[in-house]
């Protein structure tokens, strides 16, 4: 009876500590999880320069939609409050602004998604020195602070336009870097700062060379719209909806089918998860890379005439002007290393689709 006792005893006893032991593992496996995500995935705290723009404030709600902590910092020159959302925090200062970044970035930032520049590029060839001092002094900016304050991670918004005219369609990212306009000089020179940084073991980052960026947020999140828009699909939708008296195509006599240029139309949201991937890749492989953010598709300037008139049920007003000077005729990404890479394709393949989206503010 005796030694039945002590059996149970001890069997319970054993059973106990295998439990505890299964248990303790379990935890610290969970918690050895929690802190890989934490290190690598979830909860960082991103700066997003520029993040009331138009693809900054889309960037922003991708990071928030994935659970990252976000600092808007935008100086609202372009960009408009309406677009920053109840998840982020919201700083309004300029990236000149030297003691405001590095007071931002003391307070813990994780990363910084760099998208704060003027983007005009007929403006950057009559007054370069504005282009110098925002895009490129203000870059640096960025840098300083970040090595200053640890911050390893810059993603950052490039432009097709560091290839200059192009030698070959679809463009990849051997082709040669040319800037013809005094606006894709700074976003060169801010990549060669980038790089010289990186390879001096400061940061790593991702240059996001973008093509033509279009549409809005299909959730109807972001909806301010860019103030004397330049680009050709909000200066449609000003022609649609009577703010401006037409749309004026800029040459019909190019080599192409219809004879209006042809662009690599890439829907915003696209550009958007771009961004996430690249800073998750950052974060985990500890390199820098350029690539090219396109559809490989390309659309001309009548096709999307064409199609937003099937969209929004009716006639545009439009006329075709004189060629606009410095504008190549083809213009298409190979986006084959942003696959490779970060296994980025883009979703949005079908063009009144991505027209569609834009209209939607308008209804
Ligand atoms: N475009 C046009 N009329 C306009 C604005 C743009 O015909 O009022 C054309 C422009 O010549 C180019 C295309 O639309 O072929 C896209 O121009 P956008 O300025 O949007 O982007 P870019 O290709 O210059 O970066």
């Amino acid at each position: 009876m005796h030694v039945k006792k002590l059996c149970l005893v001890d069997c319970v006893d054993k059973q106990f500590s295998l439990l505890y032991f299964i248990s303790s593992r379990a935890i610290l496996t969970v918690l050895y999880i929690t802190y890989l995500l934490r290190e690598f995935y979830i909860l960082e705290k991103v700066l997003v320069a520029g993040g009331a723009g138009y693809i900054g404030s889309h960037v922003q709600k991708q990071l928030l939609d994935e659970g990252f902590k976000v600092i808007v910092y935008d100086d609202l020159s372009s960009g408009d409050i309406v677009n920053v959302l109840p998840g982020a925090e919201f700083i309004q200062a300029n990236i000149l602004d030297k003691d405001k970044l590095n007071n931002v970035m003391k307070d813990g930032v994780d990363a910084v998604i760099h998208l704060a520049a003027k983007k005009a590029v007929g403006e950057s060839m009559v007054n370069p020195s504005l282009y110098a001092e925002n895009n490129i002094s203000g870059s640096i900016n960025i840098l300083n602070a970040m090595v200053e304050n640890q911050v390893k991670y810059i993603v950052f918004s490039s432009s097709a336009a560091v290839y200059g005219m192009p030698q070959y369609c679809p463009i990849d990212e051997k082709h040669p870097i040319n800037p013809i306009n005094y606006y894709g000089y700074t976003k060169l020179a801010i990549e060669d700062n980038m790089r010289w940084f990186s390879q001096l073991g400061k940061l790593n980052y991702a240059a996001l060379r973008y093509f033509n960026a279009v549409g809005y947020d299909a959730d109807g999140a972001i909806r301010g719209k860019e103030r004397n828009p330049q680009n050709l699909m909000p200066i449609i939708m000003e022609a649609a909806t009577g703010k401006r008296e037409k749309l004026s195509i800029f040459g019909n006599d190019y080599d192409t089918p219809d004879g209006t240029c042809v662009r690599d139309y890439v829907h915003v949201s696209d550009l958007a998860k771009a961004h996430t991937l690249a800073l998750k890749y950052l974060m985990n492989k500890n390199t820098s890379f350029a690539v090219n953010l396109g559809t490989g598709r390309g659309t001309s300037v009548q096709e999307i005439v064409d199609a937003t008139e099937k969209v929004i049920g009716k006639k545009l007003n439009y006329d075709f002007a004189p060629r606009r000077p410095g504008d190549p005729a083809k213009l298409t990404a190979n986006a084959d290393l942003a696959h490779q890479l970060l296994g980025w394709s883009p979703q949005y393949t079908n063009i009144e689709e991505i027209i569609q989206t834009v209209w939607n503010l308008e209804i």
